[in-house]
């Protein structure tokens, strides 16, 4: 059998996601719809974020073990919540990805009871990730510094942005070590860690205000000779491990661009009884970003088979889909304001809101900037040594 036949959910699998798609649904179309406006102006959503849990939005992609678990109905569940509000499906992602990063620590203290409750929404957790990524690409330096220490580390340093953060809550997170080399000579080496925002030595400042996004309670994470043991660590070293899941960490982040993209579709779609007979004139209309939206899917979903392939064609094509994901949102919510006219340029209006999410989609880590280096980086010829 094929690894990517092996790695197909079951039929009792695939029925299991549908209806946990249908309850994410269901919770969309409902009470967040009534809170997506306050949660664009700064109100965090905590129970509804537990309620998605408990729905099963944050367990699908963990298979059992270290196994991939369905990855696709995962970035379904996202884009459900994205399409409605664009904040908390970032959240959404943000709670999933986290859950990665347990389950791929193989480390005893995050996995199982913790990794559950994780997954099931009891606790919430955040990825302050970015900063590593624009990193490993060479667009910045490494924010936090760990020095070695008897039993672990001590890290120092602050990020700036770390969104779903709050009191009782955790980020994956990743420094350098100082004084420290991987075996590959020469090469830097990092530890990830699980920082609980609870413990000695961990800051939560307030960030400026924000063009949308103002309830994902988005706070600068500063510390200060934090400790760090072998309760917290994620990987260590670290880059062989990102290696592995940063597929899987870019797939999973392509739900949050196809589900505001569905979002500003419908929202086209709802003046067209009244304004069609104008809108007929403007490009990007509702049934062609549909289908682009449709074929872009397909796609994902056949990349959703194999998030831990290692090889460098694979890679480069996820890369590609998470740019298309944020081109198509940018399209989708510029072409929906211009579909909607006035009444999208109301405050209060969904359509105004989604423009100010799409660009997020853009912006966030890995920007499409970012996407488009790493995409030349890799497709170069490699010279010969
Ligand atoms: C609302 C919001 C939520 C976010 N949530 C997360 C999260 O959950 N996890 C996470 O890891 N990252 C998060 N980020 C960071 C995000 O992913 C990007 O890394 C960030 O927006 C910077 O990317 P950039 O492309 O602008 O960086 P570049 O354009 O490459 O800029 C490089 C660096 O310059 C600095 N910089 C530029 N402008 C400013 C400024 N005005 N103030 C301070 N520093 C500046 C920053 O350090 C920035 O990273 C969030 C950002 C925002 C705005």
């Amino acid at each position: 059998m094929s690894a990517v036949l092996e790695e197909r959910p079951s039929a009792t699998a695939t029925d299991s996601a549908a209806a946990m798609v249908a309850a994410v649904r269901a919770l969309a179309d409902g009470p967040l719809r009534d809170a997506a406006d306050a949660t664009d102006r700064g109100t965090y959503p905590r129970a509804l974020m537990q309620a998605l849990g408990a729905a099963g939005a944050y367990r699908a992609h963990i298979g059992p073990g270290a196994a991939p678990g369905d990855f696709a109905s995962a970035i379904r569940a996202m884009a459900e919540v994205s399409r409605v509000c664009g904040a908390t499906g970032f959240m959404v992602w943000c709670q999933q990805v986290c859950g990665l990063y347990l389950q791929q620590s193989g480390n005893p203290a995050l996995t199982g009871e913790f990794l559950q409750r994780h997954i099931s929404g009891q606790q919430l957790g955040a990825t302050g990730m970015s900063n590593p990524m624009k990193a490993y690409a060479g667009i910045e330096p490494l924010l936090l510094k760990a020095t070695p220490c008897d039993g672990g580390y001590r890290v120092n340093g602050t990020l700036p942005w770390v969104s779903n953060l709050g009191a009782d809550h955790y980020a994956g997170v990743l420094a350098g070590v100082e004084g420290l080399q991987d075996s590959q000579q020469g090469a830097s080496r990092e530890v990830m860690f699980l920082l609980r925002c609870d413990a000695p030595g961990v800051e939560l400042r307030n960030c400026p205000s924000f063009s949308a996004m103002e309830g994902t309670n988005t706070w600068a994470l500063r510390l200060t000779d934090h400790f760090i043991g072998a309760d917290e660590i994620i990987a260590d070293p670290a880059k062989p491990w990102i290696a592995r899941i940063r597929a899987g960490f870019i797939l999973l982040q392509t739900g949050f661009g196809l589900g505001v993209t569905q979002g500003a579709i419908d929202s086209m779609w709802a003046v067209e009884p009244a304004l069609g007979h104008v809108n007929q004139f403007l490009e990007d209309r509702p049934d062609e970003l549909q289908a682009e939206l449709d074929a872009l899917w397909e796609r994902i979903e056949t990349l959703s088979l194999t998030p831990f392939a290692q090889e460098k064609d694979y890679f480069i094509d996820v890369l590609d889909a998470r740019a298309h994901a944020s081109e198509l949102a940018l399209r989708a919510a510029q072409s929906a304001l211009l579909h909607a006219g006035a009444r999208g340029y109301l405050l209060s209006s969904d359509v105004q809101r989604r423009v100010r999410e799409s660009h997020f989609v853009a912006i966030v880590s890995p920007a499409i900037k970012h996407l488009r280096k790493e995409i030349a980086r890799l497709s170069a010829p490699e010279m010969p040594t």
